[in-house]
This record gives C-alpha cells, sequence and structure tokens, in this order.
C-alpha cells in the first residue's frame, strides 16, 4: 500500500517537474521571440534628491515584457529564466542600448540632463566583451559616461567579488557612476565595500517599508545611512510609499529617494513631462 502511495507521490512530482521546466522552456522561447518582436520596453522611475526643492535628478530603467497572450510578465518572473538560459546578455544590451537611446532623445527634446540608471545582471559582468558593448551604445547614441549610470545587486557582488571588483574598477575607470542594488539583504562582509569602486548605496525597499514598523526598523535604515555616509557613498532609498517614511529617510541625511509616494515607473514621454515639472537645484 505504502509502495503503492509512494510511487504515486513520485510520480506526481515528476509531472510538477516536468510542468515547471515545461513552462520555463516556454517562457525562454517566447522571450526569445519577445525580443525579435520588440515586445520589450523599458519604464523609468524618477529618482528625487532630498534637498531643498527635492528635483529629479535621475531615472532608473526598469525592463518591461508585454507577452501577446500573458500580457505583462514581470521581471521577477523572466529575469531568472533569462540568466539561467545566457539571455540574459542579448536582453541587458538591448537594454543598454534602449536607455542610451531614449537618453538621446531627452538631450535632443532639449530636456536637462539626468542620468538613465541601467540595472546590470551578474551574468553580464561576467560577459567578457561588456565593455564594448557599452562603448558601442554609447557611441551609437552620442552618450557620455555621466548619462548612464549601473546598479548592481549586492549578492551578485558577494558571490563573485574578485571578479565585480574587476569589473566595477574597469566601469568606473571609464567614468561610469556604480551603485550597489538592495543593500542590507546580500549578509554582506563590510570589509569588501571599501574597495569596490562604487558611487551609491540603495537602501533595500525591505528596510524602508520597516522604518515605519518599530524602533529597530527604523535603527537598522539609520545605520545603514551612516555606514554609507562613513566610506563617502551617497544613499538613496527604493520603495518610499509613505510620507513618514520619506521624513525619516530626510532626518537621517538620506540624499536620494523613489518609490511610489513620488511616482510609479513611468513611460519615457510621462517621465519627460514629470521632468519638465521638477526644477533643478
Ligand atoms: P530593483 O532594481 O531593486 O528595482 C526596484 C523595484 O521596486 C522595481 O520593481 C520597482 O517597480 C519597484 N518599486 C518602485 N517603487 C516601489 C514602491 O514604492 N514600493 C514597492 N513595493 N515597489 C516599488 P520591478 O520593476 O518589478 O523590478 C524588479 C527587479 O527586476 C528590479 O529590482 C531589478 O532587480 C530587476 N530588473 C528590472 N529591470 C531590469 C533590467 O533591465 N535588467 C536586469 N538585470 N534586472 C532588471
Ligand atoms: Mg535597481
Ligand atoms: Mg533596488
Ligand atoms: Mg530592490
Amino acid at each position: 500500500h505504502s509502495k503503492a502511495m509512494g510511487r504515486n507521490q513520485c510520480s506526481f512530482f515528476k509531472e510538477e517537474m516536468n510542468a515547471r521546466i515545461s513552462e520555463r522552456l516556454i517562457l525562454e522561447n517566447s522571450m526569445r521571440r519577445g525580443l525579435a518582436r520588440e515586445e520589450f520596453y523599458l519604464e523609468y522611475q524618477p529618482i528625487y534628491a532630498l534637498g531643498a526643492g527635492r528635483p529629479i535628478v535621475g531615472a532608473e530603467a526598469l525592463l518591461r515584457w508585454r507577452h501577446p497572450e500573458m500580457g505583462i510578465v514581470p521581471p521577477a518572473r523572466f529575469i531568472p529564466i533569462a540568466e539561467d538560459s545566457g539571455l540574459i546578455l542579448d536582453i541587458g544590451e538591448w537594454v543598454i542600448r534602449e536607455a542610451c537611446r531614449q537618453s538621446r532623445t531627452w538631450t535632443a527634446a532639449g530636456l536637462r540632463e539626468i542620468p538613465v540608471r541601467v540595472n546590470l545582471s551578474g551574468i553580464q559582468l561576467r560577459q567578457k566583451n561588456l565593455l564594448d558593448v557599452l562603448q558601442r551604445a554609447m557611441q551609437d547614441y552620442g552618450r557620455k559616461p555621466a548619462q548612464i549610470e549601473f546598479e548592481v545587486t549586492e549578492s551578485v557582488l558577494l558571490s563573485e567579488v574578485e571578479m565585480a571588483t574587476g569589473v566595477l574598477e574597469a566601469l568606473s575607470r571609464q567614468g561610469f557612476k556604480l551603485a550597489i542594488d538592495d543593500f542590507g539583504t546580500g549578509y554582506s562582509s563590510l570589509s569588501y565595500l571599501k574597495r569596490l569602486h562604487v558611487d551609491k548605496l540603495k537602501v533595500d525597499k525591505s528596510f524602508i517599508h520597516d522604518i515605519s514598523i518599530d524602533e529597530r526598523g527604523a535603527a537598522l535604515t539609520r545605520g545603514i545611512i551612516g555606514l554609507a555616509k562613513s566610506l563617502n557613498l551617497r544613499v538613496v532609498g527604493e520603495g518610499v510609499e509613505t510620507a513618514q517614511q520619506l521624513a525619516f529617510l530626510t532626518a537621517n541625511g538620506c540624499d536620494e529617494a523613489q518609490g511610489f509616494y513620488f511616482s510609479v515607473p513611468l513611460s519615457a514621454p510621462a517621465l519627460a513631462e514629470k521632468l519638465r515639472d521638477s526644477r533643478p537645484s
């Protein structure tokens, strides 16, 4: 009896596994097709300086995929699959080029210059020709390094410190500004921080959320801001949703913030409109 049940359970798991594997294969294939069919696009979330006038000082490019049947697929769902299959290299190159193209369009429209911040996958950091890809995009769209910045999640930096240190140093030598994304979630050994050529630290939104929960949550965020300051890094709060969180970040010396409290990620024209309304510092 129990043997039969074991077998049933086993085949249940197998089916489940197969279903998951085939879902991944389907997604992978439709991503490949989607790239050719221009189903990907970028949204831009404005980033605000927390000083006087609170000007927009940047825009984070966030990848979107509009699948003809599935609708909008969130990046958390397709980026891991793209990373496993290596497709992230093509997608990542597309993101870099599209961000450069959009930046040029905004410049041509006479908008105030703000850097576009592009998320890089760890797989891209390992890409041998990343610098060539970048250089080509910058050249094709007439961009200077001050107009494009990069974000890399902390977990990537931790898993391969040596490799990451080298690539970030190369990028920084080219004049690109770099941020550590989702900071605080990666169980950092803090010693690696001072060796990395980064300019900014983005406090993960889970910490920003906890500010309003209790004193310990608030203390953690205060500590991360203090750490960044002591290393001379700019600090950015992500996922700011309430006036209370914003007031806390401002009072504790956080430099910049983004989140639904200010604006959701926007289409390129909508971002341009916001930028026209926002005064430079
Ligand atoms: P991330 O880089 O940490 O981006 C911030 C995420 O928080 C975005 O989710 C953004 O829409 C969301 N967000 C912004 N404000 C708020 C808020 O006030 N509350 C909450 N709860 N969320 C907020 P999104 O767009 O779904 O992207 C998720 C992640 O996917 C990104 O996290 C990033 O790691 C990755 N990603 C997005 N675009 C790209 C890309 O072009 N390349 C790579 N490699 N990764 C990307
Ligand atoms: Mg990011
Ligand atoms: Mg982030
Ligand atoms: Mg995050």
